[in-house]
């Protein structure tokens, strides 16, 4: 049982709407998944049943061991704490700097040791290649930099799998590629990925699984 995600004849609803159905898939360990398709596909919708944001109502549906047609409201930050979620729009607190960003997610997640979480906070930015603006304000940085950080919050917590909800959205071609390189280098290190997107080029430049998202359903 190595699967990461396996959903059998799942259905899920946004408001009145069935907006995907019957949907039959598994995900194992460390790979990589772009959800393709037009906007309003269900490729939004399909993430937040990942992490619980939405229920699904039909079928079977496993996520990290977790039954998501019979998860409780109080496990849910223990099934997120195991993945990191990435948006296109970032959602950094634009109070504080780079550092208090990730510090923050630390204290939420139940460390105590402050030198322990500054090291770790550190280390994280040095992987995403932004320990020497840590001190910064979201606002002092470019889009690129912006969702480098994003990653390293993403990272924290040694997730099982990163959900990327077009990552790339709002970036240029080359600050994009930067962040791609970024994305499959954790897919290559063993974590699942799963983004959405609608460059077409990145599953041409960064093999992996394709999910075309049509008519409710996902093909693959
Ligand atoms: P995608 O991410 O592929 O662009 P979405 O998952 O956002 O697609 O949307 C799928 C369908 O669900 C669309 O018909 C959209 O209008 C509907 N939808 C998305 N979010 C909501 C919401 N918060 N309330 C009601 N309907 C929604
Ligand atoms: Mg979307």
């Amino acid at each position: 049982m190595s699967a990461l995600i396996t959903y059998k004849g799942v259905e899920v609803h946004q408001a009145d709407q069935i907006v995907l159905h019957d949907i039959n898939v598994s995900v194992e360990s460390g790979e990589m998944v772009y959800l393709l398709g037009k906007v309003g596909s269900g490729k939004s919708t399909f993430m937040k049943t990942l992490y619980g944001a939405l229920p699904t109502v039909a079928g079977e549906a496993n996520v990290l061991g977790y039954d998501m047609l019979r998860i409780r409201r109080r496990q849910l930050p223990y099934l997120r704490r195991r993945m990191g979620i990435i948006f296109q729009d970032y959602k950094l607190l634009t109070d504080r700097s780079v550092e208090e960003n990730l510090l923050f997610v630390l204290r939420a997640t139940g460390w105590k040791d402050k030198t322990l979480m500054r090291n770790h906070v550190l280390e994280m930015l040095r992987q995403v290649g932004m320990e020497t603006k840590a001190y910064k304000r979201p606002y002092e940085l470019s889009g690129g930099e912006q969702q480098r950080v994003v990653i390293a919050r993403a990272l924290l917590n040694s997730p099982e799998m990163i959900l990327a909800d077009e990552p790339t959205g709002n970036l240029d071609a080359e600050t994009g590629k930067e962040i791609m390189d970024l994305l499959y280098a954790i897919s290559q290190a063993g974590i699942t990925v799963l983004m959405s997107t609608h460059n077409q080029q990145w599953p041409e430049q960064y093999p992996g699984r394709r999910w075309l998202f049509e008519g409710g359903e996902i093909r693959e």
